[in-house]
């Protein structure tokens, strides 16, 4: 019985860990004049905020080039981003030089 009970719940753990970006069979990319297989979905927002047009819905489906597209554009972003707050002040801070009094 126990036996039983510990299959289901590794079943169930399984699952759980592919739930994120899995896409069902025949569903076609959202990308805008594309209409290729999907193999992934991930939130509209990200995707549009990588230069991608998707329509309107809550998710948006990717087929693999627009996955790859998209995964190009958010590193890149992401380092644009990185440079952006390295250099605006906050993360570099003048060496302050120590006075000396006479
Ligand atoms: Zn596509």
């Amino acid at each position: 019985m126990k036996k039983d009970l510990n299959h289901s719940a590794s079943n169930m753990y399984s699952l759980g860990g592919l739930r994120l970006g899995r896409v069902a069979k025949g569903v076609k990319c959202s990308v805008t004049g594309c209409g290729k297989e999907a193999l992934r979905s991930l939130p509209v927002d990200r995707v549009t905020a990588a230069g991608l047009k998707v329509g309107e819905a809550r998710r948006a489906y990717l087929c693999k080039e627009h996955y790859k597209e998209f995964k190009k554009e958010t590193k890149k972003d992401r380092m644009l981003e990185k440079w952006k707050h390295g250099t605006s002040g906050r993360g570099r801070r003048k060496f302050k030089r120590p006075q000396h009094v006479a």
